[in-house]
Formats: structure tokens, sequence, C-alpha cells
């Protein structure tokens, strides 16, 4: 970073007046605010904030009638009270999970950040007489991940791909592209699952069936009437398979007049039963000038299940269904903003859940 131009008697630094000021730069100007600081507002909020959301938790604000405010920060090391409900449960220290508590007021860092609506300008300094960190950036970032990353991952998880790729996709741009490589590394898979369920879970939404098998099925095959595909249902009892095989007349009629059959694929984890998914595939080739063309058409889609299959299924459904469940309200509890019944409910959580994994060791 060069500084081309700093008011060193009031100590004021112009972000506007810095050149090749890289992200890391920003963060340990957010992380220890030393002097004043001056930000065009747009580019602080989207270009500077994002990298320390993590640092600092706001603490009060204020609004002024010209449209002006305030904010103070503390470090999120600070801790207001004593949070543990933990120490009530007769869980001894060694089996207590490795938490993420802190013991109370660890450090007590402050900053004042302005907005000056008018003048488009934000400025930054450390509060009244506040005191320094009393750790490194990089304990901060163990603890949680600034906003830039998770919105990485947020923009990675609505593609869908796994939670390891996502996870290293990045890692690898954050270091790369950002230079945030040393807040990067700390991102865990855990998080990243987190994170991508819910992006995903209400975008998913509309592909979840009927509850009720039976229902679910022949919701299915309306469906694909109404969209004048050729259904049938068919059973083999000696295997206790079933199925549905669907067509499209078209299909049919291309099969029958050009096709014959070149690939059978089976794919699972196609629904929530996991049935499996057989596709037909066929070719037909036009002889047209001296050249031939090649054509590839899905034809068939079947479903096949056996009784064993479906009870095994039938386990992990309910499972996936109870992990679910406490997700959802873990995360409508976090959302809520009351730490101590956040506390309240992972503790509760452990406490239910410890028993049952002792005893299935
Ligand atoms: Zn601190």
């Amino acid at each position: 970073m060069s500084v081309s131009s700093v008011n060193t008697s009031a100590t004021t630094l112009v972000a506007a007046q810095m050149t090749n000021i890289t992200s890391e730069e920003k963060r340990n100007l957010l992380f220890d605010v030393n002097c004043s600081l001056e930000v065009q507002m747009e580019d602080f909020d989207e270009n500077w904030w994002p990298l320390v959301s993590n640092i600092w938790t706001q603490w009060t604000s204020y609004k002024q009638v010209n449209g002006n405010f305030w904010k103070i920060f503390t470090c999120r090391f600070t801790k207001h009270r004593d949070s543990s409900t933990r120490q009530k449960e007769n869980i001894s220290n060694e089996k207590r999970r490795i938490t993420k508590t802190r013991p109370s007021g660890l450090c007590h860092a402050k900053i004042k950040v302005e907005w000056l609506v008018l003048l488009k300008i934000v400025k930054v300094g450390r509060y009244k007489d506040s005191s320094n960190h009393t750790h490194s950036l990089l304990d901060v970032d163990r603890l949680k991940r600034p906003q830039v990353i998770r919105t990485l991952v947020e923009k990675e998880a609505v593609k869908n791909y796994l939670p390891l790729a996502i996870t290293a996709a990045v890692k690898e741009y954050a270091t790369i592209e950002l230079g945030l490589g040393a807040s990067a590394q700390e991102l865990k898979r855990k998080e990243v699952t987190n994170i991508k369920y819910k992006v995903r879970g209400p975008m998913e939404v509309h592909l979840v069936g009927n509850s009720d098998l039976k229902l679910d099925i022949s919701q299915s095959v309306s469906y694909l009437k109404e969209q004048e595909y050729q259904v049938e249902i068919y059973r083999v009892h000696q295997r206790s398979t079933k199925g549905i095989v669907f067509a499209h007349p078209e299909q049919l009629e291309k099969l029958e007049n050009h096709g014959w059959l070149t690939l059978i694929d089976s794919t699972h984890k196609t629904n929530r039963y996991d049935w499996r998914l057989f596709t037909l595939m066929f070719q037909k080739i036009f002889e047209e000038s001296g050249f031939e063309v090649y054509e590839h058409r899905e034809l068939v889609i079947e479903f096949v299940q056996t009784e064993q299959q479906k009870k095994a299924k039938s386990w992990k459904l309910t499972v996936f269904e109870l992990t679910e469940r406490v997700r959802d309200r873990y995360w409508s509890v976090e959302e809520g903003g009351n730490a101590e019944r956040t506390e309240a409910f992972i503790s509760t959580l452990e406490a239910s859940l410890n028993p049952i994994i002792i005893q299935f060791k």
C-alpha cells in the first residue's frame, strides 16, 4: 500500500488517497484502529465493512436529525454477561464439547463509525479511550468468518455443489483473488453445509413431493399425464419391485421408426425414497449428403425399489427429517437473537444426544 497523502497533524487516513490497498490491509486498518479513517460511503459499505463484520458487533447507535448516524461497535471478544447455562449441567469438563465460550470481558476494544450521509463519507475512529485488542485478528477469524467469505459461500451454494467442493472453491478464490487466505483457511465444511442448507432449503421446497408415498406417486402420475406422457405403473411381485414407466408419444414414435437401444443408465438419490432412475438412450442415424448425424434422446424413465431398500430408506428418511427439524428449530432460535435462549437450546440438545451417542458406541 502506498499512501500518497496523509494529513499527519490530525492523523486521518483518507481511503481515496490510498493506492493499491489490499483486502488484508483494509482488514488490519479496521481491526487495529489507531487513527481516524475516512472512506467513501459506498466503498465502505461494499468493500470495507464486509471484510471485518466478524470482528465488530454493534453496541449502540444514534441517528441525528440531519440524517447522519453513528454506531459504536465492540469487539466480538467482549462479552456483556457470563454465558454459561452449561455450568448448571452435571457434565464434567472433559466431556464438554470444546466450545467457543470465552471468559467474560476478554477484550474491550471499541470503535465509532460515523455515516456522514450528505458528504457520502464514513469516518472510523477509536471510541473514546478504548483499549487495544487483547488478541490477534486470526483469533477472531477462527471464531467466525467475515461477511465477504459468507457471501462467497452463498454464491457457490446456489449452484448446489457439494459442501466439500464449495469449501475448496471459496478457499482458493479468497486466497488467490482477494488475498484473504488467512481468514478463509478457517472455513469449515460444517459451516458451509449450514449456509448451503440456509440458501438451498427454501429453493428446494417446490421439489419436495407429498409426504405420503402413495399420494406422491399418484400426483406425479397425474402431472405426467397432463403433460401428455404415457404412464404405466407396474409391479413385480416375486421381487417386491414396483415402478413407473413414462414416455412421451413423440419419443416412442422416434424409437419405433429410427432407433435402437444404445445405453441403459441408472442413477441413485433422485428422490427422497432413493428410487433408482433408469434412463434408456437410443440413437438415430440420418444419412444426408454422405455424412451421419447422431442424435441422442432420453426415452424411458423407471423407478425400482425393493422392500428391503424401502425399509432402510424409511429409517434414513426418519433420521434425515429429525435432523432437519432440529436444524430448522435451531435457525429460528438463533435468528431470534436471544443469546441465552440459543445457548440453552444447544446445551439441551447436547444433553439429549449424549446418552444416545454413548449407548450406541
Ligand atoms: Zn478484541
